[in-house]
């Protein structure tokens, strides 16, 4: 074979590995925060590179857009969001960023629950935790497949695929949560939270909460509601208190103190932790939060 030959078959080589690299090119999803990033990671598989605006540990409600996010969103070819008023920055940052592709609503379906005694220009705020609801995770995961799907039709099978073995992982878990709770009289289930973030975990498994911070992380209590609190939970008998990776843990480590019952751990509500952490993915999250709710509440028993 002749050298020129030869160049030509290499040549011929590159281009055809070159076009199929592109013909595979991964999709772009930026994802609001480190739970619905995660959801995103197990339904899109190798076919997206996902990334999230708000990371792990971090706070979605108190996120301020960077330019650099505008720039990564500007570069996105789908753009996930939780809704129900979460990302309360989201319409700004998606004007900035100049993107006009498919923002995909995760909660999309979703009964939303009104907050107990909170109030916006006379209006009762919808609370946006529905992924504390292993139903409503499902649901979620339904809508993003759809919107993979729709970003990048030649991946259907892949999304279908991954979906399906993602759901039945959720419906074990959610069969998994519901006989731990069921070992605890519906009377038992009652505990204190930092922030009011697990309204819909109580609804889904027959749980009362209190909670002495309202929907926002950036709300502190007055001293007489601590006050208030702390006589509650001795009245009531409350065992299981916990504090959040989003709040801070001083003002639940006074009440624990003052009212004489131990903090039964940190519960994982708007953000999964590092990787070396307890709740790196969403199906660790629950695991975490499940197995430390009911270990404070058996306590009581
Ligand atoms: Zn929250």
């Amino acid at each position: 074979m002749s050298t020129a030959a030869r160049i030509l078959i290499v040549v011929c080589a590159l281009f055809i590995t070159n076009t199929t690299a592109q013909a595979q090119k991964t999709i772009r999803v930026i994802a609001s925060f480190s739970i619905l990033g995660d959801m995103v990671k197990n339904i899109g598989g190798d076919r997206v590179e996902v990334s999230t605006l708000v990371g792990p540990d971090g706070d979605v409600h108190a996120y301020e857009p960077t330019p650099a996010a505008a720039k990564a969103v500007s570069q996105a070819d789908l753009v996930v969001v939780n809704g129900l008023g979460l990302e309360g920055w989201v319409d700004r940052l998606i004007k900035a960023s100049g993107y006009v592709g498919t923002v995909a609503v995760a909660s999309t379906g979703v009964k939303p629950r009104e907050m107990k005694g909170e109030e916006k220009d006379g209006r009762s705020m919808i609370d946006p935790h529905s992924w504390q609801d292993l139903d409503y995770g499902i649901l979620y995961v339904k809508n993003i497949a759809q919107a993979l799907t729709a970003v990048d039709p030649a991946g259907a099978e892949t999304y279908t695929a991954l979906a399906r073995a993602y759901t039945a992982k959720l419906v074990a878990l959610n069969t998994w949560v519901k006989s731990e709770f069921s070992a605890i009289p519906r009377q038992k289930r009652r505990m204190l939270t930092t922030h009011d973030a697990f309204g819909y975990l109580a609804g889904a498994y027959g749980i009362d909460i209190l909670s002495p911070m309202g929907l926002s992380t950036e709300s502190e209590p007055s001293a007489g509601e601590v006050m208030t609190l702390i006589r509650q939970i001795k009245q009531e008998n409350i065992t299981a208190v916990f504090v959040e990776n989003i709040s801070d843990p001083r003002m639940i480590q006074q009440i624990a103190r003052e009212s004489k019952v131990t903090v039964g751990g940190e519960l994982y509500s708007d953000a999964l932790s590092k990787p070396d952490g307890p709740a790196p993915t969403y199906v660790d999250m629950f695991k975490n939060n499940i197995t430390k709710i009911v270990a404070a509440m058996k306590k009581g028993l």
